[in-house]
Parts: C-alpha cells; structure tokens; sequence
C-alpha cells in the first residue's frame, strides 16, 4: 500500500526553510534511514534464496500497481492507494532485503514515469520512503520471527510488519504534506484511522498468498485470486468516500459562501473554497453586479484581465457561459467553449464553470494547477464544480438582490441620483469629523412646476433625467449630487470656501439654462441654487439643508442664480411663510388691485389698449413683486382665486374706459396651471357677462412653454376661449423655443416678444434679428405682434423701422392704476383735440412718442 506524496509547493514557511527544502531534508533523512536498516539487517533472512526472474516479477508487479492506483481524497488529504501488499510479502519471505529494495524502486520508479509523471521532488520522495517502507517490513518481520521459529509466529510476524511498514509509509507522507499544509497531528490520525479499512484486509491476503507460495506456488497462484476482488472493494469504498466528501464540500460550499450577501465576499469566499476543494492552486472567479461590473476574486497567479469575459454576453464565450456544466480544458485542444487561449493565458490544464442560471450568466470561473496525487482535473472534480457552480449561481443571485435592494433604497429611481436619505447620511457622516470646510447647495428648477402642468410627467421626467446628468456631469469627483425628489436636487461639495462653493452653483446654474430638447419642443429651464457651508452654517444635514434652502428661496426671488445663507435670511424666509397666509387673506378681502400698462400702435402712436397687471400692497412689506405673489399663488393652489379677480377687475375697468368714451382692450395674463383647468373657460365667460364686456375686447396672455405643454388638452382649451370669440396671446415669446410653425395650430392672434429681446435690440445684433424675423414671421402667419419692454425711443424707432405693429413698455408708460390710465390718455391728447369724442380722437392721434411719467 502507497500513500503517496501529496504537496502543494506554493505555500511559505515560518521558519526560514521553504517547505520544499524542508522535504527535501526529509527525503535525504528517510534515505539515510534506509541505508542503516540495510547494514543493520542481517544477511539471508529471507526463507528461500531469491534470484533475477524472481527480482524482475516483482519490479514488474511494483511497477504495474503503479498504473492501479487510485486516489482516495477525503476531505482535505488525498492519499492515493497502490496494491503494493502482495508483492511486498512474496519479497519479504522469498528474496533478501537489498534486492527487494532495488526491486520496488526499479519498479516503482518506471512506473511513476510511465503513468503519473511525477516532479523530481515527489518522486525521490516515493522512492525514499518506498526503501524505507520495504526495510521497515522486513526489519519487523525478521526481528518477529527471530523470536520464536514457529511456521505460525513468521506468518504473524508477516503480516504485522507489512501493516508497520504501510502505516509508517503513510505517516512519512503525512509528515511531507503537513510542511505545505500544516496539520501534521490531524494528518497522521487520519492514517492510522484508516489503517484497519485500507491497509490490513490486503495484508492479509498478501499474507495468505505468501503462505501458501511457500507451500506450493501453484497453491499460491491460487490464493491470488481474491486479489482483484479485494482490491476492487477498496476501491468502491474509495469512491463511496469520494462521493461523500464531493457532497460534503458542497454542501460546506453553499453553507459557507451563502451566508455572504456583499458580491465581493461571495467572489472572495467562493474563490476560496474552490481553491480547497478542487485542490487548484490558481482560481479566478468573475462575477458581474447587476449592471454588469466584473468583480475579480484571485487565488495564485491572476490570469491577463484579456483572457477574461468583459460581460456576461461576450460572444467568445457564449457556448462555455451559456452552458450548465464545468469543463476541463487542455491547452493543446483545437476547439474550446470558452473564448480563452490557454497557452497564452499560461494555463496547460484547468477546469472552467460557468456561474449561470435560467436567467443567463453571473460569472465564471478559472481553475488550475491542481496540486495533489493528480495533477489533472478528472470526472469527479468537474461534477463536482457543476454542482458547485449551480450553488453559487443562487448565492450570486441573492447578492444582486441584495445590493440591488440597498440601492434602490438608497437611490431615486428616475435619475439613479443618491436620494435624500442617503445623502443626509453621508452628510452627517462626513461633515462633523471633516478637517475641510464643505458646502451643502440646494438646487431647485425654476419653471418645472410649469412645464410638468404644461407638457405632462413624461416631459417632467425627461427634463429631471437631463438635468441629474448636467449636474453629476458639473461636479466633482469628491462632491455627491443627489435628487431629493420633485424638482430639487443637492450637491454635498468638496468646497474649500464661498467663492468655490459659489464657482460650483454658477456652474451647475449655467448648465441647467441651456435648453432642454423634450421632442414636441424645446423648453429653457434655469435654477436656484441655495449654500450653506458646513462647519460655519451648521454641523448636521438638518441644519445645513434648512440653511441652504433658506438660501436658495432668496435666489429664486431676487431671480439670482445663487445665495449663500446668512442670518438676515432666515428672517426672509419666516417672512414668506407670514406672506402666503397673507395672499390668501388678501384674496378672500379682495385687497389685490390691477394697473394698467398702456399699448399702443407703433406706427400711429395711438393707443390701443393695456396689460392688466396685479398688484398687492401688503399692509407691512408695502408693494410685493407679482413674480413672488403669483408664484406664492401657484405654490399654494390660490392661482384660480387670483385670476379671478384680475381679470373681474380688468373686464370692470375697459368698460368703465368705454363708458368713458375710450374703446381699449384689455390683457390679462393666465398662468400655466389655470390653463389646464377646465374651469378657465366658465371664468372667463362669467368675468364678461359680468362686466358686460364685448369679447374681442379681451386678450389672454399665455406663455409660450405653458401654450406647448400637452398640446391636445391645451388646444381644447384654447380652441373653447377662442370660440368665444376673445384674443389669446403667446406671452414672453421668444424663451420658450418653440417654433412659430407649432403655434400655428393654436387659435391665437397675437405675439409679445420677450422684453428681454427688445431691450437689447439697439445694443445686441443678435437680438435685432430675433427681433426683426419674430415679426416677419409674426405677420406673415396674419398674428399681431407686440414688442413689451420698450425702455426709450431709439427702440421704439427701430421697432417702427421694422414693421412691428405694437409696443409695450416703460417708455411709453409704466403701469397706471385705472383712473391714472385714463389721465395719461387725456394728458396725452392734450392739445391735439377735446374729449368729445374720445373714441374718434384716440383713433385719429398720432401724436409723436413721449417719456410719459405719471
Ligand atoms: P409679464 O406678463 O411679462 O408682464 C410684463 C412685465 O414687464 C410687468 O412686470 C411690467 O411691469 C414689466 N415691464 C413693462 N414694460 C417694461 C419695460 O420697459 N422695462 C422693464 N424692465 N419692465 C417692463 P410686473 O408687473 O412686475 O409683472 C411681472 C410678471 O408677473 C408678469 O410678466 C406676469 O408674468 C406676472 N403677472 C403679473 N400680473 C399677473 C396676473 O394677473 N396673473 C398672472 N398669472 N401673472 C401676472
Ligand atoms: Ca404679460
Ligand atoms: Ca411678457
């Protein structure tokens, strides 16, 4: 029997010596013990004289159970079991101890070559401890028998100093494998455990033939016939321990690897254990998240990353990654499933597995330079990795799960930003212990409100992916962008002071007014960025977001693109809450007023009417700008109550103007979200029939990204204002980017360029021609236009050089209350005519422009 050796190379020592070395110390140390037995031994203790044919069978039957070995692997250690008894007891009883030694090294050592092509290192080893072995067997037998003569005390002696010399074969095996793997107490435990199943049902039969050969050979002959018998046993049990331990590993496996749920202590556990189980001294396993990221878990030498699958759907590896089953590979075969050249990858053998379920692949896995009795994968190792790949296809899965679960909660799922959870605890995480300053900035789109009422939530959802990739793509590698859900966005920045931290809100602004393309039209959007800097406005994410959002409300209305917190602010802030409670005691009072921005013909100077303007005088604050009440409107569901009231008030003054003998229009302006309300249209009649206005007296001023939004229901709208028979507008024109050729649908009469166009248009050659093809267009499509914002009469001049049919603006007149408007009328006519007949009179005039100040 052979235990033979068994060692992994790779490992180092603790003391110095390599464990090679170490073996090779102890292969000398076994050789020189053999050398001493031999002298030590007396000469001619075998019974009968042995001779060359006898010496030639048995290196010839040493020899050959070289080629009947089989290994046998349970748990860690692998032994490997030679049917070498029976010629070791014929040569103990019938040849001298010198020859039977030259006889088991001949043999074993053409043997080993032929069949198991072992390293010189383990095979000196073997035939060191072969020598060894055969001595120890005689020695114990010679010294048995001298003791008492008996034909029965020699068989006895026999067959204990064969089971000596195997155990102690054995434990000489233990002994080199524990220099590699440790466990030396474990290892030789296992031997002697295994002694009575594997060593001494042989021995005795060797023994049994032995006797009977010294009686008869024939009887001898005769004895031999259970051998295959025996031997085949052993082997079956062999195999039944394999099988055992293959479904103990995987079980282990699936036990140890399973309790990990992070995919990188799955790679780094899994690699492990199939680096222990399949005995291979190089592992690489590659498994991909769920968005396809490889993960590399390395045992021994990596193999080149171009060997490797990029993705799960590499097409050189589709057959391997597809497949449910482990491969073993050799370098030399022309055709191998997986897209892996071994020879360049410096691998001659391995086993591949691929990590796949009925979903598809995970991952994969390399495995080779098996150490161990064989150094090449066999049958049993690549089911046992199918099995094992399988198992770990699930605890892959269950990682992704996993990490995918953590993600989403701590992630927005529309624009894969970290959410608000998150970034409050990084923020708290990081700030209180950070040595830098860091800025927390609040962002907030200004306008989103408008064009998710106007164009729906898909457009909504458009533009908020957009603008997450124009932020994550503004900052930082150290700064963290997150979306806090709705329109607001955060920005935890790498910082270092105001001026940088207001650099970034610059940046992040500037990027998020380029226009933002939605397919049915192209919409400006813009931002305010509200910062707070930790550690001077606050140690924790609650006190700095409260700050920076305070910040950033002051941005949006002094309409700047960023505020840095200050403490003036946070007054600010309380005050605008104080405020919507205002508005809406405002409203329900009726305290709000309407002024009156006079229009007036380009060409004649005569007027033509007025944009009704809201107006609220707090009781406190005095005058508030209408971008924050009208807002405040909006924010709060009050925006209905508003133009309510504006436009019972406008509709009351123009006919209070008829009445007074001037025939004027009048224009009011209609908010994105009333304009989705079906209840417009009811309003609008009510106000009219109220006032007893005649309807293409009144105009309807609607932006031009409000009038884009959802065109259908907007057209209906429309289309139902228009029926009766009331002028629509298309406010700011110009912002918007839509184009005329889309507003053509719409039952609309009118343009307002954007004053923002108009006040550069003496200074700004780009917006001449915006200017100037607004109203070409404007006209040709049979649509008034009105330029608003005309400061001085330079423009006014120009306006008229091009053709523009109307003009708006602080040079013509500011906003006038009612009764003001009709003085400013009166005062403008003065001298030109008497009021008698008004209406005749403002038609006739064309009276030359003047900075008329009321
Ligand atoms: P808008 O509809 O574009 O109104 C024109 C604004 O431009 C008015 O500001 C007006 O005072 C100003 N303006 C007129 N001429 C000139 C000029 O020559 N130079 C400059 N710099 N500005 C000029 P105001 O009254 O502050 O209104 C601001 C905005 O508030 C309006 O913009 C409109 O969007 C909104 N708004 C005002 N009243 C109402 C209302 O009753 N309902 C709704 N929904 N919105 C209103
Ligand atoms: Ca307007
Ligand atoms: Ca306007």
């Amino acid at each position: 029997m052979d235990p033979a050796s068994d060692m992994n190379s790779a490992r180092r020592t603790k003391h110095g010596f390599t464990p090679a070395r170490r073996v090779a110390g102890l292969t000398v140390c076994i050789a020189l013990a053999s050398l001493g037995i031999i002298f030590a031994l007396p000469s001619g203790t075998s019974i009968e004289r042995g001779h060359l044919g006898m010496m030639s069978a048995l290196a010839v039957a040493f020899m050959l159970s070289e080629r009947l070995i089989f290994h046998i692997e349970a748990r860690q250690e692998a032994n490997s079991y030679t049917p070498t008894e029976i010629a070791l007891a014929i040569g103990v009883v019938f040849v001298f101890p010198l020859e039977l030694v030259i006889a088991r090294l001949i043999g074993a050592f053409v043997g080993m070559i032929i069949w198991r092509r072992l390293p010189a290192m383990k095979l000196l080893f073997n035939l060191a401890h072969f020598a060894l072995e055969t001595l120890v067997a005689v020695a114990v037998f010679v010294a048995i028998s001298s003791f008492h003569g008996g034909v029965a005390m020699t068989w006895v002696a026999l067959l204990i100093g064969i089971n000596i010399a195997l155990v102690t074969g054995g434990m000489l095996v233990a002994t080199a494998i524990s220099q590699f793997e440790g466990g030396l107490y474990r290892l030789i435990r296992n031997e002697v455990v295994s002694a009575p199943v594997f060593h001494l049902p042989p021995a005795v039969l060797a023994t049994l033939i032995a006797v009977c050969a010294t009686v008869d050979p024939w009887l001898g002959l005769f004895a031999f016939t259970p051998a295959p018998l025996v031997w085949f046993m052993i082997r079956s049990h062999a195999a039944l321990m394999h099988r055992h331990r293959d479904l103990m590993s995987v079980h282990d496996f699936s036990r140890i690897v399973g309790d990990a749920t992070d995919l990188r202590e799955v790679a780094t556990a899994a690699a492990e254990r199939l680096a222990t189980t399949s005995r291979a001294e190089r592992v690489t396993l590659r498994l991909w998240t769920n968005d396809g990221t490889p993960i590399d878990a390395v045992i021994g030498r990596p193999i080149d990353r171009r060997h490797l699958p990029d993705t799960p759907t590499d097409p050189g590896w589709m057959p391997l990654l597809e497949s449910r089953h482990a491969w073993c590979l050799n370098a030399g075969d022309p055709t191998s499933p997986a897209g892996i050249t071994l020879g360049e990858a410096g691998i001659d053998h391995c086993l591949i597995g691929a990590v796949t379920d009925e979903h598809g692949p995970v991952g994969v896995v390399i495995l080779s330079d098996r150490q161990g009795a064989s150094r090449t994968f066999d049958e049993d190792d690549r089911a046992r990795l199918t099995s094992m790949v399988q198992q770990l296809a699930i605890v892959v899965r269950k990682a992704q799960f996993h990490s995918q679960i953590q993600h989403e909660a701590a992630h927005d799922r529309l624009t894969g930003l970290p959410n608000r959870g998150y970034f409050e605890a990084w923020v708290d995480a990081g700030v209180d212990t950070a040595e830098e300053p860091r800025a927390v900035l609040l962002i907030d789109l200004d306008r989103f409100k408008e064009i998710n009422d106007a164009f729906g939530h898909h457009a909504g959802d458009t533009v908020l992916i957009e603008a997450a990739h124009r932020i994550r793509s503004t900052c930082g590698p150290l700064d963290l962008p997150s979306r806090f859900g709705g329109d607001e966005f955060a920005v935890l920045a790498a910082a270092s002071d105001v001026e940088e931290a207001k650099r970034l809100a610059e940046k992040i602004s500037v990027a998020l007014e380029k226009p933002f393309e939605l397919g049915v039209a192209t919409v400006a959007i813009g931002a305010s960025v509200g910062i707070a800097i930790a550690p001077l406005h606050g140690r924790n994410a609650a006190g700095l977001l409260h700050r920076a959002d305070i910040a950033m409300y002051d941005a949006k209305t002094r309409c700047i693109r960023s505020s840095v917190y200050c403490d003036d602010l946070e007054e600010t802030d309380s005050t605008r809450l104080t405020m919507l409670a205002d508005l809406r005691t405002a409203l329900k009072d009726k305290a709000l007023t309407v002024e009156y921005q006079p229009q007036i013909d380009v060409a004649t100077g005569r007027v033509i009417g007025a944009e009704a303007l809201a107006r609220w005088n707090h009781p406190e604050h005095g005058q508030v700008d209408p971008m924050v009440f009208v807002g405040l409107a909006e924010q709060a569901g009050l925006i209905e109550g508003l133009t309510q009231q504006v436009l019972s008030l406008a509709t009351a003054s123009a006919v209070e103007w008829q009445r007074r003998g001037w025939d004027l229009a009048v224009s009011v302006n209609i908010s994105a979200q009333s304009l989705l309300d079906e209840g417009l249209g009811s309003l609008v009649a009510t106000a009219l029939s109220e006032s007893g206005l005649a309807p293409d007296r009144l105009t309807l001023e609607i932006t031009e990204t409000t009038m884009m939004g959802e065109a259908t229901r907007t057209h209906r709208i429309l289309q139902g204002l228009a029926d009766l028979g009331i002028r629509l507008s298309v406010d700011d024109f110009g912002t918007g980017y839509s184009s005329l050729v889309n507003l053509r649908h719409f039952p609309i009469s009118e343009l307002k360029i954007d004053r923002r166009f108009v006040f550069g248009l003496m200074k700004d050659q780009n917006d001449d021609i915006i200017v100037r093809s607004t109203i070409d267009l404007g006209q040709n499509l049979g649509l008034t236009v009105v330029a608003e914002g005309v400061e001085n009469a330079d423009v006014h001049a120009r306006l008229m050089e091009l053709g523009c049919d109307r003009a708006q603006g602080y040079g013509i007149s500011r906003p006038l209350s009612s009764q003001a408007f009709l003085f400013w009328i009166s005062d403008r006519l003065k001298g030109v005519s008497t009021k008698s007949e008004p209406m005749e009179q403002v038609t006739r005039c064309a009276a030359p422009l003047h900075h008329v100040e009321v």
